[in-house]
């Protein structure tokens, strides 16, 4: 006898009897099926929900068909520093993280970093600007969710061609000059992606999330913790206490086999400010506030304001007046304020997503709005401008505190 049918038949004995029984037959839906006898031989109780499954290429296979050169590899290791670098207060700039909110033209996306990258030149004794390369979208409820997951944007959903993409793309990037920024989203991917990517995000939909607070403190990158959903600090203030120390978790190897990792720590965590749903937080008094909350965690006042998402009220346009407010503040003599984060790419707005991808209109965003290039140029020209000056007090007054 199959002994999951033993097993039934004993539990419908027991539940059937006495008491239990009159009360169950009194309630007429409720009533036990005593007369069935299943036999659960032949039904799946495994995957029950999993409609199919592929083998996905290996990290380390998808690392040999896209190859990178050593001295891209020492461009990551250094630009991962020089953010450290600013994290550390051993250099004086802002760092700026901007770019489209996602990518899902690749060939757009490298027509915004040749653009990048001639400003970066142009702005970098004041600012170091990182290209945000954001290939996963995490969605309130359903929607695209981002160029690996689906890279020809018609729900056919070829996570490989979209690694590939990816891996090809922020190559590409990095050869340019440029350092790179993207959110760690999936736990997997980065052993795919990590090895390309200088500057790394936690989402907000996410921060509170156990495993992407494991994933973070084993991520090379530094790593930007945003505020919750909420606009709240408590669970980013969390996060960066978990993700500074050592994890055990499981993950993949490079061959993709399941493995147990270990990590040390991640050890360049900061906040990522960006609003939530009781409104902006970039204002001076949240910046005080937040402050005085890693202060009491015994955390580097380190602080991020994204000009974004919530801090923009998810107008694109607003995102100017954000980031000239957090200048202001740093010109009147903040301390703690260390990176800024924009949605920028060619064309403002944004556009719905469509099946047909000739029906899309070239660089605009199909995600989150963004501002223009040219308004992007125009704004990033002038926050170098008011901070080229404040940043070297800044810079003077920690060498003085230091001698
Ligand atoms: C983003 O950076 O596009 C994003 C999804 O941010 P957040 O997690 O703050 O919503
Ligand atoms: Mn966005």
């Amino acid at each position: 006898m199959n002994p999951y049918s033993q097993e039934l038949t004993r539990c419908n004995g027991s539940e059937s009897t006495g008491n239990t029984r009159k009360r169950l037959q009194s309630r007429p839906f409720l009533q036990p099926r005593l007369d069935t006898k299943m036999d659960l031989s032949n039904t799946q109780i495994h995957n029950v929900n999993v409609k199919s499954q592929r083998i996905l290429i290996s990290p380390a296979e998808l690392k040999a068909r896209v190859t990178v050169t050593e001295e891209l590899f020492d461009f990551v290791a250094r630009s991962r520093l020089q953010i450290q670098h600013v994290l550390d207060r051993e250099d004086p700039r802002i760092m700026v993280v901007l770019g489209p909110c996602s990518i899902h033209d690749v060939e757009a996306a490298l027509d915004y970093a040749i653009r990048l990258k001639a400003l970066s030149e142009t702005v970098s004794d004041a600012l170091l600007l990182v290209m945000r390369v954001y290939f996963e979208k995490p969605r309130t409820t359903v929607g695209w969710k981002g160029l690996i997951n689906d890279p020809f944007l018609n729900d056919t959903f070829e996570i490989e061609v979209g690694l590939e993409k990816g891996r090809q793309l922020l190559r590409d990037v990095l050869a340019m000059g440029l350092p790179t920024a993207t959110e760690a989203l999936d736990p997997i991917t980065p052993q795919y992606l990590q090895d390309l990517i200088c500057w790394s995000a936690i989402g907000a939909r996410t921060t509170e999330s156990q495993t992407h607070r494991e994933m973070a403190s084993g991520l090379s990158s530094p790593v930007g913790i945003k505020n919750g959903t909420d606009g709240g600090l408590d669970v980013a203030i969390n996060a960066l206490q978990s993700v500074s120390k050592t994890h055990r978790f499981l993950g993949i190897n490079s061959d993709g086999k399941v493995s147990v990792f270990e990590t040390r720590g991640n050890a360049h965590g900061h906040i990522v400010l960006r609003g939530g749903t009781s409104g902006p937080n970039y204002s001076k008094d949240h910046i005080a506030e937040c402050e005085e909350a890693l202060l009491n965690a015994g955390l580097a006042t380190n602080i991020m304001v994204d000009c974004s998402h919530a801090n923009s009220e998810k107008n694109p346009a607003l995102q100017s007046t954000v980031a000239r407010d957090v200048a202001a503040q740093i010109v009147a003599g903040n301390r703690s304020i260390v990176g800024l984060m924009l949605e920028s790419n060619l064309e403002a707005g944004s556009q719905s997503i469509s099946k047909d991808s000739s029906a899309l209109r070239y660089g605009v965003s199909i995600t989150d709005g963004c501002i223009s290039w040219a308004t992007t140029e125009a704004l990033v020209c002038e926050l170098a401008e008011s901070l080229r000056t404040p940043l070297k007090q800044r810079e003077h007054l920690a060498n003085t505190r230091q001698s």
